[in-house]
């Protein structure tokens, strides 16, 4: 048996969503007439309670597109030293935007209100303009950790304040919510932009959406085509998105459950000396031994996992790991 730990990005499309993909209507999606692009964007759009939406080939695009409509070249955006827009994108928010980025300590890439507030620059031209924060709701590199909207609330209250834009980088924003209750619509009244990521837990092949009101998503077109990312008949891969949407979002429970049994058995385990508590579909432990014998000797095993540091292994629970092969899995620890 082979069970593939690496990433929740790695999923392939079920029979049912290739058959949605198959009988997808399409158009010209850059002359705006590709009607299934057109139904998922509204889609996304009502279900977090924004007025538009654009569909982007990738999270980086969106997030990307989103930072340069929220600052201006010389502004400084203010994250989680874990942030993905910062760690994980090239360099893209000094290349794209011409922004600096003012980093956090956040708990597992938690930040509060009162980490931000003293990192707001005063209007003083020796500093850079502070104009935009970005969280990021699971936080990947905590380890699946989630923002509930208790601790969202004051963070967009202060951004209110202060003129700044807040911009969630919600890549697993559908694993938050299966964690905390909370609703997508309320997130549509305190965020200025939102990035969801259909590829990952949703099990869709490509694509990611960016949610704001539609003069930012106007500007946003904009942007998408100069960075290439303007497709042609992308219904087919948006009817992929649709179908996730649709049939993929309450199956996300079943990950965070296999995540929890397998955080339980990796803590019984001798060569294992801390699991990160688990609370969505990320798992992060620490090993004895290097990272890299252990993930050799899961590999033999035909289990595939990554390692985010010398001593310390990720696994990631998605749609493509079923009961059976987590059974295999602990059998194999
Ligand atoms: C995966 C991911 C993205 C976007 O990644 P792409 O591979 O460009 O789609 C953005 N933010 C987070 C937190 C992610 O995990």
């Amino acid at each position: 048996m082979t069970v593939d730990l690496r990433s929740d990005t790695v999923t392939k499309p079920t029979d049912g969503m290739l058959e949605a993909m198959w009988s997808a209507e399409v158009g010209d999606d850059v002359f705006g007439e590709d009607e299934t692009v057109n139904a998922l964007e509204e889609k996304a759009a009502a279900m977090f309670g924004m007025e538009a939406a654009i569909y982007c080939p990738s999270g980086t695009m969106t997030n990307q597109i989103a930072i340069k409509c929220f600052t201006q070249p010389l502004d400084e955006l203010i994250a989680d030293q874990t942030a993905h827009v910062y760690r994980y994108e090239g360099g893209g928010i000094a290349f794209n935007s011409g922004v600096s980025t003012r980093l956090l300590n956040g708990y597992r890439g938690i930040i509060t209100p009162e980490m931000i507030a003293p990192e707001i620059n005063d209007d003083n031209i020796h500093y850079p303009h502070t104009s935009l924060v970005v969280l990021e709701n699971t936080v990947n590199k905590g380890g699946g950790s989630c923002y509930t909207l208790e601790h969202i609330k004051p963070i967009a209250a202060l951004c209110k304040a202060k003129g700044l834009k807040l911009h969630l980088d919600g890549a697993r924003i559908f694993n938050a919510l299966a964690h905390t209750g909370d609703k997508p619509t309320d997130y549509g009244t305190y965020f200025d932009g939102i990035s969801v990521c259909l590829s990952k837990g949703l099990g869709a092949p490509v694509g990611s959406i960016l949610l704001a009101d539609k003069a930012t998503i106007k500007y946003a077109r904009r942007l998408r085509k100069v960075l290439g990312g303007g497709m042609r008949q992308a219904g087919f891969l948006a009817a992929a998105g649709i179908y996730a949407l649709d049939h993929h979002v309450e199956r996300l429970k079943i990950d965070h459950k296999h995540a929890q049994i397998l955080a339980e058995e990796l803590g019984k385990q001798s060569w294992v000396t801390n699991v990160v508590p688990v609370e969505t579909n990320i798992i992060l432990f620490d090993t004895v031994e290097p990272a890299e014998k252990v993930l050799a000797r899961l590999e033999a095993k035909g289990i595939k996992a990554n390692s985010t540091d010398t001593h310390r292994i990720r696994f990631v629970t998605h749609l493509d790991v079923h009961a059976e092969q987590v059974e295999y899995v602990i059998t194999s620890l």
